[in-house]
Parts: structure tokens; sequence; C-alpha cells
């Protein structure tokens, strides 16, 4: 889903310094979509148009007092991030971003016909073994930009790209920089709606700052059990934390609507991606969203798993039992030996995830009673709304 690789600070510049290829490519031909009335909206003003100047300030104090003692994710590192920094390794007066730009690789309703106006944040409070933007989550490559300087950003994308939204790509470690870019890019004149595109491991506190002032929730819930986001993700309690911010998402902006021209505008679209051989734990997500959030969620059962980082490096070998000869203990034998025979790490997910996996977490989907997915209708090749 986020097909930019360039780690540099000029990728920043690269979206938006040939806008001429956008006219050369005007309307993408009407799509044959069908929007259920009851998510059809005839107009739509973003949430951050709407807040009162009092609202603003309100949520401007906040988001100083939150960096001062930061719980602005469940990590509650509660440092004072204008002198030191915590767990996300990123500090307090700029967010580093790796690249902005219109992106299509979003799901036809996000990217539209200019494409979504995304800004990939680096870094992340997550470390998921099996990460695709590593080099971006985990080694913090980017450029530093203060909160002006991203409404710049979301301007020049509105402007110059044209583009339908504005997509926060793994925002959840800079919240306060997020909503402060926001309150000074809606003075300057930001006028479409603001997605946050989180793997909700996000703390109520972060939500509530950021209520008033995003349109789109597009959470990504990807584990069940606890044992997996320990070994996987590198992170205790993530399926509470998940279940809790999915559910506060939902009660701030709702299902998923569309104006006419098949554009979201507002609501929770929810995303999961089928691992392998864990297709049992997405059948378990399948059925507690349809329970407890709504049968009316939108939900992306995606295929796409491709892993990086981690997965499928031989195991490593200590230098030290290497260059003193000491004994080497249990684990250490373990990695030599494994070396030997070519073994890899997370070999159980070292592979693309198979048909039935896929299915069988789309046939629990729509048997616990969800029925607003985002795939291909095979018909007519339109995208089902
Ligand atoms: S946002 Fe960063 S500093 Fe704040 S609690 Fe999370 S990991 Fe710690």
């Amino acid at each position: 889903m986020r097909p930019f690789t360039n780690p540099t600070g000029r990728a920043l510049q690269a979206g938006l310094h040939h806008p001429h290829h956008l006219r050369r490519h005007p309307l993408v031909v009407k799509r044959f979509i069908g929007i259920p009335p009851a998510f059809l909206l005839d107009d739509y003003t973003p949430r951050h148009q709407l807040l009162t100047s009092v609202d603003a300030s309100k949520k401007r104090s906040l988001a100083y007092a939150h960096l001062r003692e930061c719980n602005l994710c469940p990590r509650k590192c509660g440092v004072n991030r204008y002198e030191t920094t915590g767990m996300c390794m990123i500090g307090a007066t700029t967010a580093k971003v790796n690249v902005i730009a219109p992106h299509r690789g979003e799901e036809p309703c996000i990217q539209g016909y200019h494409g979504s106006g995304s800004v990939f944040f680096s870094g992340c409070n997550l470390r998921c073994v099996f990460c695709q933007n590593h080099d971006i989550a985990h080694q913090r490559n980017g450029t530093d930009l203060t909160p002006e300087e991203l409404a710049e950003w979301y301007l020049k994308l509105q402007k110059v790209g044209n583009v339908h939204n504005i997509n926060l790509v793994t925002p959840e470690h800079v919240v306060p920089q997020v909503v402060l870019s926001i309150l000074a890019a809606r003075d300057m004149g930001l006028r479409i709606p603001i997605i946050y595109n989180t793997s909700a491991f996000d703390s109520l506190d972060s939500l509530k700052l950021l209520e008033g002032l995003v349109d789109i929730y597009l959470p990504d819930f990807k584990v069940w059990r606890d044992s997996t986001s320990k070994r996987l993700l590198k992170a205790d309690k993530y399926t509470a934390t998940a279940m809790e911010s999915i559910q506060e998402m939902h009660r701030q902006v709702g299902d998923l609507s569309f104006t006419s021209d098949g554009i979201a505008q507002k609501g929770v679209l929810l995303r999961h991606l089928v691992m392998p051989g864990m297709e049992g734990e997405g059948r378990e997500i399948m059925r507690w969203l349809a329970e407890n959030v709504s049968t009316d969620l939108y939900v992306h059962i995606m295929e796409q798993y491709h892993p990086d980082a981690h997965v499928g490096k031989k195991k490593r070998v200590t230098r030290k039992s290497v260059s003193t000869g000491q004994s080497r203990s249990r684990t250490e034998n373990e990695a030599h030996s494994a070396e030997g025979t070519g073994e890899v790490r997370y070999a159980d997910i070292n592979r693309a995830v198979r048909d039935d996996e896929l299915n069988s977490v789309r046939d629990a989907a729509v048997k616990a009673g969800l029925w607003r997915f985002c795939e291909v209708n095979e018909q007519n090749s339109a995208f089902h709304l």
C-alpha cells in the first residue's frame, strides 16, 4: 500500500514538482458505482472547518501539554519530548517525514481520480518484524518539518496536486504535531478531509485530541492474540488497545460515507491484512468487529502480505562467541546450527498468503454480518461502495 521508497528529503519534493502530468490525464472516465442511500452524502464540509476558534486554541494548548509528558500512545513513556525522546525516538518541535506526494496506491474511494495527498511519517510506535517500510518506520529516514511547514505541504497537495484528501500515514507518535499542522492549514485555506491512517495502536488521549479534526479513520486491525502481538509487533496489549481505539474512532465519525462521485468523505475504513497461517486470528477480528463496532463497517480484507524487515533473514550468530570461541548459550548454539542449515527468522510467516486462508477470513466476515467490503465486483470490474 505504500509504494514510495526513496528515503531522502528530496523525495518530499518529487510528487509535486511536475504538476503537468495531472493535466495530461484530466478525469478518469466515470466509474460505475452504486452507493447505498444511507451512506450517500449530498455535500460534505470537513470537520476542521467546523471547529470553533475557542476549541481550536484549547486543542493547541492540549497538544503542547501532551508533548511535555507524553502519553500519546499505549507505550506511555511519560517523557518531556522537548528535552528527550521516548520509545518512538521523535522529539516535540518537528515531525520526521519521508515522503509527501499524491498517492494512487490506496483504496479507490480514497485515492479517487487525482490521488490521496499522502504524508508518510518516519518512525513508529510498533516494531513489526514483517514491516514493509522498515527503512522509514524503524530507521527513521526522512526530513524534519515543523507543523507550519507540514501545513504548507498540505496546501500544496490541495492546490497543485488537486488531491481529494490529506492522508496522514503512521502518525500515532506525532499526533500533537499533526494536530498543530491541521489547525495551521485550516487557517491557511485547507478545505479537504483529513485521513488518519493508523496501526490502531493509539491511546484514547490522542484520539480525543484528534476529535473534530479527522474525517476518515483508516485503522489496520493487525492481529488478535496477545502472544502474536508480543512476538510479531513487539507490543503488549495490542488487541485490547486496537479494540478500544476502533470503537472510539467509530463513535467519532461513524460508518464510511461518500459523495456521489464515489469519494469517501467521512467514517471508518477498517483494514485487515491476512497473514500466512493466521487466518484464525482474522476470523476472530471479523466476528468482533461485527458484534462490537457495526455490521455496516466498511472493511478491506487485504491479501498483499509481503514480508520484509526481519522475516526470512538468516538467524544471527553473535560476534562474541565467534571471536572468543567461548562456550555458547543454547540460543547461540541454535543460531549457529540454523546458519548451517540455512534456517531463517520467522520462517512460519515467510511466505505469501494462500487463497484458502484469504477465503476463510472473507467467509467469516460475511457470516458475522459484515457486508460492505472493498473488493472488485467481478461482473463489471467496478468497486463495491
Ligand atoms: S508517542 Fe513516543 S514518546 Fe509518546 S508515549 Fe508513544 S512512544 Fe512514548
